[in-house]
């Protein structure tokens, strides 16, 4: 627990699953104020919701898509008609997308990276103008990946978004470092999510994950949820445009694990 987040307001966007939801419930343990925004799941959000509040934190569901304007306004607004304030913004909406790069259409593209990297720039422009506007001390952290580092063959729309976020979430943490607001982002390796859920229900592809990882384990959403926490708290203070891999060492090189090259 870290006192410090008692009562802060949060937005975490695409919570109403997967890690966004393992992070709304760690910051209701935390006694923070959560908006929980949805793009289409309002059955799970409005859960997610009666979660939090059950952990001792407050909550708000919020139907918005991350990739407009428009969608990250209404979350910021939520949060200030709410709770009357923002302290930390979570960038967590994502979506992936398989095809080999030479089929991969023009919609698709464009798709993968208004969710996972215009939404970021989106979400923390809303956050940034808040925090600037109250002279607030901010904190922004962008969920990104280990393929901000990992090239990933037939998902290169995906692992290019990723790397955008990384070079984003150091640039805008070097901007705004003199205002006081901290920007960092995280990575996680393989996640035991719906987004995998159809990979991680067939054994073999399981194995094959669980091989790159030198931990030789799938990690949880509350091991996500975990470094959120400490990013979002004064225990973190000195940190800013870092990428905090959270994989059980797949950014390490694990084909070199016993020795070799
Ligand atoms: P998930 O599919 O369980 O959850 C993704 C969430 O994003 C869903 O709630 C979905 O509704 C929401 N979303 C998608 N498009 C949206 C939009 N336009 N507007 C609002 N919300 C939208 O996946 P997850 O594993 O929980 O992924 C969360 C984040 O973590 C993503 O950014 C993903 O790229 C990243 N990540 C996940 C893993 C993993 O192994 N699970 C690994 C690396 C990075």
């Amino acid at each position: 627990m870290y006192t410090d987040l008692n009562n802060k307001v949060a937005v975490i966007t695409g919570g109403s699953k997967g890690i966004g939801t393992a992070i709304a419930d760690r910051f209701g343990q935390e006694h923070m104020s959560v908006v929980i925004n949805y793009n289409s799941d309002e059955a799970g959000a409005k859960k997610v919701a009666a979660e939090v509040v059950d952990n001792g934190g407050q909550a708000t569901i919020v139907k918005a898509d991350v990739s407009t304007e428009d969608g990250n306004q209404a979350l910021l607004n939520a949060a200030l008609d709410k709770f009357g304030d923002l302290d930390v913004w979570v960038n967590n909406a994502g979506m992936e997308v398989k095809s080999p790069t030479h089929e991969l259409s023009l919609e698709d593209w464009n798709k993968v990276i208004s969710i996972n990297e215009t939404g970021v720039f989106l979400g923390a422009k809303a956050a940034l103008n808040y925090f600037k506007s109250h002279n607030k001390k901010g904190n922004i952290i962008n969920v990104s990946s280990v393929h901000e580092q990992i090239p990933w063959p037939t998902f290169a729309s995906y692992a290019a978004a990723k790397g955008g976020v990384k070079l984003f979430t150091q640039t805008i943490a070097m901007e705004y470092a003199k205002d006081n607001i901290r920007v960092n982002a995280i990575g996680p390796g393989a996640i035991n999510t719906p987004i995998n859920a159809k990979k991680f229900a067939d054994k073999a592809q399981l194995d094959q994950t669980v091989s790159m990882v030198p931990m030789n384990r799938i990690g949880k959403p509350e091991e996500v949820a975990a470094g959120a926490a400490w990013l979002a708290s004064d225990e973190s203070s000195y940190v800013t445009g870092v990428t905090l891999f959270i994989d059980g060492g797949m950014t390490l090189y694990p084909a070199f694990k016993d020795g070799q090259g």
